[in-house]
């Protein structure tokens, strides 16, 4: 996939989470409570498999897109360090930079050369959710539209 049209992919991912947020947020002002605003995780969920057809998830499905996007919050929460590979740094910190690291090392390489210790809560959460837990305080999480888990009791992670 051309660069320009990745960025712009991972771009419209976030845009939509954002709105969708924002849509939950002010529905849940006027009638109190959490209630769903429109689903779009059906086509989140599409595109993100589209883009992992084209950039293959690891065994066990994780995704350094899906990383990218929920656990460094598309780059804001990126640090240098977090991520590592062969002792060198990966520069997460842009949809672009991310797609330079995708396409810059061989597949079979980067599996083997990929360092795990700074994902080891990614990966957690991410099975926490999947059995439908809260990875804090273990009671069953809502839903948000775009697919993210929500504590009842408010727990952030
Ligand atoms: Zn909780």
């Amino acid at each position: 996939m051309e660069k320009e049209l990745f960025i712009e992919t991972i771009e419209v991912i976030e845009k939509q989470q954002k709105i969708d947020e924002a849509n939950t947020k002010h529905i849940n002002k006027v009638f109190g409570g959490f209630i769903e605003s429109y689903n779009n995780s059906l086509i989140n969920n599409q595109i993100m498999k589209l883009l992992q057809a084209e950039y293959p998830t690891y065994p066990g499905g994780i995704c350094d897109i899906e990383y990218f996007c929920f656990e460094l919050d598309f780059g804001r929460k990126y640090k240098d360090g977090m991520v590592t590979q062969d002792d060198e740094i990966v520069d997460l910190s842009t949809s672009g930079k991310l797609w330079d690291y995708l396409t810059s090392t061989p597949k079979s390489k980067k599996m083997i050369l990929l360092k795990i210790k700074y994902r080891t809560k990614y990966y957690y959460t991410k099975a926490m959710h999947f059995v439908g837990l809260c990875p804090k305080c273990f009671s069953w999480v809502n839903y948000t539209t775009t697919g993210r888990a929500i504590c009842p009791n408010g727990c952030k992670y």
